[in-house]
């Protein structure tokens, strides 16, 4: 763990006993947009509650700290925003506001040309991605108790571990019109290649959907989805609990597609952040 970039911000009152201390660490400490950012919080002996865009936090005790993970969308403005504590120090609740730092980040631009059957849809083909993405938009609000532990794992498996996916947040000019910047990272695999369940979490949806063709959404708890597309085959159905490193299905290139890769998402409570970024997030314990 590079110990420089863990900042420490000690919010140790003068009148509290140092073995009561409130400690609470970030990492990264200079987030940027699209970041997920692991909180650490020691000192307390009940689990804190917090906040911040609006968007309520969720802890897992790991030996005698509190563990969170929350996301910065990739379109977030840079700025200073209020990450809200509530700790029970003493046997009363304290509020603590810590100024979290959001800074700039430059993405690529992408121009693609895509076949009339993606560019020009009908009515009918309209119809079918409203009725898809009104599925997929009730999963931003889920925030259930906490699955994951310790790293998230390369969904391809160790072969791609430290292998970074393309094009995460690259703002898209498709057929000369712009669009929405691309929310996930595209790993080229041949098709049939092992995907696999980065952490626990239970499958919350799974489909063939017009752009992201064979898709799977695992719910890994405190609002983290992650999502894999373009996939060949699927193994899981929804309801089904996976845990970490199980196999889910096969890369494939259904949807949307110029050759079979995996995409692969992570959305906390519904703001798109950088899978990479997770998969070397240090979260502690196994
Ligand atoms: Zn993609």
């Amino acid at each position: 763990m590079k110990l420089r970039k863990f900042a420490l911000i000690s919010l140790l009152t003068l009148i509290s006993l140092p073995l009561n201390a409130f400690n609470l660490s970030i990492y990264p400490s200079s987030p940027v947009e699209g970041d997920p950012v692991l909180l650490s919080v020691s000192g307390v002996k009940t689990c804190p509650e917090g906040e911040i865009f609006g968007k309520k936090l969720r802890f897992r005790k790991y030996k005698d700290r509190w563990i969170a993970i929350f996301g910065i969308d990739l379109m977030r403005k840079p700025g200073i925003y209020n990450l809200a504590l509530i700790v029970k120090e003493k046997g009363k609740l304290k509020k603590k506001i810590v100024k979290l730092p959001v800074g700039k980040r430059i993405f690529a631009l992408q121009k693609l040309t895509l076949s009339k059957r993606y560019d020009e849809l009908s009515k009918s083909d309209l119809e079918r991605i409203e009725r898809e993405n009104r599925e997929i938009r009730a999963l931003w609000s889920l925030n259930t108790p906490v699955k994951w532990h310790g790293k998230f794992i390369h969904p391809l498996g160790r072969k791609f571990e430290g292998i970074h996916g393309h094009r995460f947040g690259a703002r898209r000019i498709i057929n000369g019109i712009p669009r929405k910047p691309h929310s996930g990272a595209d790993y080229p695999a041949p098709e049939g290649t092992p995907v696999y369940a980065p952490n626990d979490g239970v499958v919350v949806l799974t489909g063939n959907h017009f752009f992201a063709g064979n898709s799977i959404y695992i719910d890994h708890g405190g609002g983290l989805i992650s999502m894999y597309f373009h996939l060949s085959k699927i193994l899981v159905h929804k309801g089904e609990h996976v845990r970490k490193g199980q196999k889910i299905g096969e890369v494939g290139a259904t949807g949307r597609v110029t050759g079979p890769h995996l995409h692969f998402g992570v959305y906390w409570l519904g703001n798109r952040i950088d899978p990479d970024k997770l998969l070397s997030l240090p979260v502690p314990g196994e």
